[in-house]
Order: structure tokens, then sequence, then C-alpha cells
């Protein structure tokens, strides 16, 4: 099972869902649960590292050499026990957990599992996620119990993010990422684990079509992530402007690229001379955006990608495969922007790759824009599936 409705895209330790019916819950509901259990998981794990019972496990050459949790997630009883009396010198306790049924349902799953594999029966469904699960990094002075738990909390927290960024409008995520940069972070950790698990990444596409272009190309990758463009092609010799929600003072400018980019271009006036109904002053000949028309309000983003590309400019756009109802449609709504559309990749399970090059348009009342701007629709958010 599939996190999103694209083959690869899954945390490996997404909490299985026990009873499908009883746990339908509104999404702001959903929210508070993560926010909450993200809470007291992150209390409960502080104290359990500070704990002698924590620092006894960590020593425990026996259970060091069982992997600490055993292979179906069932700690041995001893242990199980000395959490429990932890949790009862702890306030607030992991009930949260509970109550979302992310650790108990997986449990009883992996248990059922075990079950089936004993009595010879084929274990169909998702794999264990402790079997795939990675081991804890290196510095980590976690147990394999906190592991677990902490993998299992990234994994509610990365969900959480990635639906919150899908769900709404740009300039709400962007002020959720001023507020808390942790949120970011997290993002891009949980981000960085789904694109271990894909056959291939799009960035990796766009770093190897693009070193073949002329040198002095210019190059924006909005919504650029961990910058991996701009990594690879700028000791190339090409300039990469990298954008997204959080700066990091290095590769990546802050902007929301859904409002207004911080790089020239205008709009048509009509009084172009070389290049009529291209505006002016734009310095950019490639724009890609990889997987980032996340927010409600992305249709502006293709608004800003034509006003910033150079006459005849080229717009790369990869998206994710499920996100489409209808490619065609898709094509034409990028075309009344000002683009004419190239080409489209579909060989791929995972995504889509688009190419677009910018043509002259003529100026264009608010009117007009507000149809085409309010058409975020015509991608659905990847969603989240819960089991
Ligand atoms: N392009 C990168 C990252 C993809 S993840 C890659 O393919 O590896 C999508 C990225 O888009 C995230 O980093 C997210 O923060 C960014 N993003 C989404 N909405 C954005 C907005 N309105 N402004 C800037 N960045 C945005």
């Amino acid at each position: 099972m599939t996190l999103f409705d694209v083959p690869g895209w899954s945390v490996p330790d997404e909490p299985v869902r026990v009873k499908p019916k009883k746990r339908k819950r509104t999404s702001k509901q959903n929210f508070d649960k993560v926010q909450s259990a993200t809470v007291t998981l992150e209390r409960l794990m502080e104290q359990l590292a500070a704990s002698p019972a924590a620092e006894t496990t960590r020593s425990d050459p026996k259970e060091e050499k069982s992997g600490g949790v055993s292979a179906d997630g069932d700690r041995p009883a001893k242990k199980r026990r000395r959490v429990k009396k932890n949790k009862s010198q702890q306030s607030p306790t992991p009930t949260a957990i509970q109550e979302d049924g992310t650790h108990e349902a997986s449990r009883k799953k992996r248990k059922k599992d075990k079950r089936k594999e004993s009595s010879g029966e084929k274990v169909t469904g998702t794999p264990s996620p402790l079997k795939s699960r990675p081991p804890p990094e290196p510095r980590s002075t976690l147990t394999s119990l906190q592991h677990g738990m902490k993998q299992s909390l990234d994994g509610a927290r990365f969900r959480w993010i990635n639906e919150k960024l899908y769900k709404s409008d740009s300039a709400h995520a962007h002020a959720m990422m001023r507020e808390d940069p942790a949120v970011f972070d997290d993002y891009h950790k949980g981000f960085r684990r789904q694109v271990e698990s894909w056959p291939s990444n799009p960035v990796s596409h766009y770093i190897s079509a693009l070193s073949s272009y002329p040198p002095r190309t210019v190059i924006a990758d909005l919504g650029c992530g961990d910058a991996a463009l701009a990594r690879a092609l700028i000791p190339k010799g090409y300039t990469v402007m990298s954008f997204d929600l959080v700066a990091d003072h290095s590769f990546v400018v802050d902007a929301d690229i859904f409002d207004r980019l911080p790089l020239p271009g205008s709009e048509p006036d009509g009084d172009e001379v070389k290049n009529p109904g291209q505006g002016h002053a734009q310095v950019v000949n490639v724009v890609v955006c990889a997987l980032s028309l996340m927010g409600t309000n992305w249709p502006n983003c293709i608004r800003e990608a034509w006003r910033i590309l150079r006459p005849n400019g080229e717009l790369k756009i990869a998206e994710v495969a499920s996100r489409f109802t209808n490619v065609q449609q898709f094509q034409s709504f990028v075309e009344s922007f000002g683009f004419k559309h190239k080409s489209t990749d579909d060989s791929n399970t995972h995504f889509k790759i688009f190419e677009f090059e910018k043509t002259s348009r003529k100026p264009r009342g608010e009117k007009d824009w507000n149809k085409l701007l309010t058409r975020g629709d015509m991608l659905k958010p990847c969603e989240y599936k819960r089991r």
C-alpha cells in the first residue's frame, strides 16, 4: 500500500488502519491529532532518553545482539514492563499514539503477519516496516524502541505537513514555515526518504538534461527543495537561482513561488519592439518546477514563470502522475498563460514531465486572470491514504 496514489510514494512506517469506519475524522481533527501525538511523543522520547531505563536498555548486549526490537516489532515482555513503569512516572503518556491507532495497529498487524508466516501462510499487503527500516543514524543515542517511535512520528509529521502544503494556499504554507522553520526541515527529511524509494527522480533527469545546455544558461528552480539542481549545475558553470519557502543562506532564496518572484521581468504591455507580446527585462532561460506545484494557488506560478522567462524561454514541469485527471486539459491550461506545448514524457509510472516554450501573448485584464488563477483544482493533491 502506498502513501499516495503513486507507486513508490510511501513511508515505510505507515500506520495501519484497523477500523476504518470508526476512525474517520475531519481534516482539522486529523491535524490536531497528529500535532498532539507529535508533542506527546517528543516529550516521551526526551524523557526516555534521559531515563536510567533507557541507559540500561542501550547497554544491554543481549538486546543489542537481537536488535533491541524483535523482528515482529514486539519488545520482550520484560522490556515492555520497564517502559510501562517509566510511562507511569511521566506525564503526558503516549496515549495519543494509541488513540490515533498507529502503534497499536501496526503492532497487531505485525503479530498477525508473524502468525501467518509461522503457519506457512503467505503474508500479503505492506511488508513489515521494521524489516525495511534503515538502521539508526550512526550518532543517534536512541534505543531501538525510541528509534521506531521516532520513525513513526517522523512519518506522521511528514504526511501532515504534506497534506497542509497540498490543500492550502501558499500564503498559509509560507506563514507556517516562517513561524516554525523546523516544519520545513521535517518535511524535507520525509521527502528525502521518499526519494530514496523511487526508481527515478525528476531532478536527476533535469540535471542530466540541462548539463548539455550552453554554459551561460540561466535557470530558475522554483520549489527547489534541497537545491540539487544548483549544487550539480553551478560547479559546471551554469547560473541556477533556487527558490523555496525557507532560505538556506547559501543556495536557496526564500520566496513564495506562487506569489511574486524576486526576479526581473514584465507582463506584455504592447510596447515591446524586438519580441512583441513577450514583456521586458527578463534574464531567465529555463524555469524548472519539479514536483513543486503544491498549493491550491499554483496557477500563479505559471504566470510568474512566464513573466521571468526571456522570450521563447523554456518551462519544464514534472508532476506526480496521479495528480492529473486530464493531461490534455492541463497542457492547454498552461498554454493559455502564453506557452506552447512541446512534449510530454509519460513513460515514467510515477511522474509526467512536460516541456513548454514561452510565446507572445496579449495583455490580459484582471477579470480574465481571475478565471485562470482559480483553476488550482485541475491538479489533485497527493492524498495520504489511511490504511
Ligand atoms: N524540486 C525539488 C523539491 C520537490 S518537493 C525536488 O524535486 O527535489 C516540493 C518543494 O516545493 C518543497 O521544497 C516545497 O517547500 C516547495 N514549495 C511548495 N510550495 C511552494 C511555494 N509556494 N513557494 C516556494 N516553494 C514551494
